[in-house]
């Protein structure tokens, strides 16, 4: 199993760390090029969305990844991930790949609280401490999605079909129950 990180800005390098110490091998998604390399998933990183969007379409990676995640490739996305998949964003004009049948809204939670620790439980992958940064808000999600845990009244985990997306930051955690769930459930 190999799987591929997108590396154009953000906490990717934290992502890669998780996966090798499960012994998964990865390689970084930085130019058009990189696409070329066999890979069976995908993990797209927190960061800053708006730079991550933009420098996708520079490097003419954009279409090529959009195709593949609407044709099955497993993805997981974090934080500014979410973004990037969001069908809908409430409050920005941009989109991305618009993949994920769900409702996000930026940076939701504001400045005072804009980052936190939340212990909780997510459904099929146990308690889980959840760092949040910045975080996005996922405010609705289609019926089709399956919630896998909420955090002050409103998702931080959901799953639609090849596609999972999480507003906290299981990379920067020791815990490596995400990415444990991804790549057994959900890669083959
Ligand atoms: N606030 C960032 C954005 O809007 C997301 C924050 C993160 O990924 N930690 O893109």
């Amino acid at each position: 199993m190999k799987i591929a990180v997108l590396a154009l800005q953000g906490a990717f390098a934290e992502h890669e760390k998780a996966l090798h110490r499960l012994g998964i091998e990865t390689i970084e998604l930085r130019k058009k090029q990189d696409l070329h390399t066999r890979f069976d998933a995908l993990i797209l990183p927190g960061g800053e969305s708006t730079v991550q969007g933009k420098l996708l379409k520079e490097f003419g990676m954009f279409e090529e990844l959009k195709y593949r995640i609407e044709n099955g490739l497993p993805v997981m996305a974090t934080c500014a991930g979410v973004i990037l998949l969001a069908q809908t964003l409430v409050n920005d004009d941009r989109n991305y790949f618009k993949t994920f049948p769900i409702k996000v809204v930026r940076n939701a939670y504001g400045r005072q609280l804009g980052s936190f620790h939340q212990k909780g439980t997510l459904k099929d992958i146990g308690a889980f401490d959840m760092e949040f940064i910045r975080a996005p808000l996922i405010a609705s999600a289609s019926p089709d999605c399956t919630v896998l845990g909420t955090v002050k009244e409103s998702i931080a985990a959901v799953r639609y079909q090849n596609q999972l997306a999480f507003t906290f930051h299981p990379e920067l955690t020791d815990d490596l129950a995400v990415h444990q769930y991804f790549c057994q459930k959900m890669v083959h």
